[in-house]
């Protein structure tokens, strides 16, 4: 098996909130919480879950935004911590971020051609006056023509200016992509181009690439691995089809029977109830339980850790205490004590 490109091993990130008239506690938010993670060369990593479950806090460490609290990332075996300028330098050039909105990353004031060639132009890429053939190939490579050069981002559909931002990210030839819900502002029609672009630039680049949303069937439509969290931390991580044929944890079966592809399938439907816990205030035991349709009386009080699923791939892990279990209930609910 490779060497990881990226890991992080136990990282933390918390903020600072105080208490207002809309909202009441003061405290740490624990947006992620303990997280490991591993990412391989050429591998994609899908990452799922509620909305604020620390995913978007998750994108911004894994490429150097935020620094974690506690905790290590590791580029290449390298403690980010440690890197001297150069080496970071490196590590910002070798990891790049696909927003969920393009529109909000590109200046509006900026052509197409000199948001694309920023990147170039700072790590120096290619000489100045190969700049604009660099940036048409970029477009090529995105499925555009270099009639786009020269127009602003006003100008372009959504789908095409997701095209830009994957070009941007491109441009300064990076290892990993970070794709944040990169296409869950665009219409269902051309999400599936933008899905196929980034497969294809996988095989093409050799690039590995973390790939987040919470749309399960967008996920397994690109991922070779994926990874569930909830409450900022990680309650299930495996191969794509192990993890989809027979997840061990109750939140991603939940999670997984909710998608309109497995509604029919021979999976009771789980239905979520209430909302997730304030990350202010994480619950004792197993962060779940409040919402566990399987939750029994220790889940309250002890919290699972993550641990290889008995007779699955030593990859397959689960944060449950009867993650065996939800394993195999392949078709119905394993009952509360
Ligand atoms: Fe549910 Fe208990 Fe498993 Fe947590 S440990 S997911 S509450 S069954």
């Amino acid at each position: 098996m490779a060497s990881p490109l990226l890991q992080l091993s136990d990282v933390h990130r918390n903020y600072r909130v105080r208490s207002t008239p809309l909202r009441r506690h003061s405290g740490e938010v624990h947006a992620v919480n303990g997280v490991d993670l591993v990412v391989r060369p050429g591998e994609t990593v899908g990452i799922v879950g509620e909305s604020g479950c620390g995913k978007s806090t998750l994108a911004r460490l894994l490429v150097g935004l935020e620094q974690p609290t506690s905790g290590t990332v590791s580029w290449r075996g390298d403690d980010v911590s440690g890197l001297n300028r150069a080496q970071r330098h490196h590590f910002h050039r070798s990891i790049q971020l696909v927003f969920q909105d393009p529109h909000a990353s590109l200046n509006p004031r900026r052509s197409i051609r000199d948001s694309v060639a920023e990147g170039i132009l700072t790590h120096g890429l290619v000489p100045r006056n190969q700049v604009e053939d660099r940036v048409t190939e970029l477009l090529s490579q995105v499925g555009l023509n270099a009639g786009y050069l020269h127009r602003y981002p006003h100008e372009l559909s959504g789908g095409q200016l997701q095209r830009i931002g994957i070009a941007r990210a491109l441009a300064v030839e990076p290892q990993l992509l970070v794709c944040d819900e990169p296409v869950s502002a665009l219409d269902i029609s051309i999400q599936a181009q933008v899905l196929n672009l980034l497969n294809d630039l996988k095989r093409e680049l050799d690039l590995a690439i973390v790939f987040i949303a919470h749309d399960l069937d967008v996920v397994q439509h690109m991922a070779d691995r994926i990874v569930t969290m909830y409450l900022g931390k990680v309650v299930e991580s495996g191969p794509c089809e192990e993890v989809y044929g027979t997840s061990a944890h109750p939140y991603t079966w939940a999670l997984l029977s909710a998608t309109p592809r497995r509604a029919g399938s021979d999976r009771e439907r789980i239905m979520l109830q209430g909302d997730p816990p304030s990350p202010v205030e994480l619950p004792t035991g197993c962060v779940f339980h409040t919402r566990c349709f399987a939750a029994r009386a220790e889940c309250s009080t002890q919290s699972p850790a993550l641990l290889p699923v008995a007779g699955a791939t030593e990859q397959h892990s689960a944060a449950c205490h009867f993650a065996d279990e939800i394993a195999k209930s392949s078709t119905s609910i394993p009952q509360s004590a």
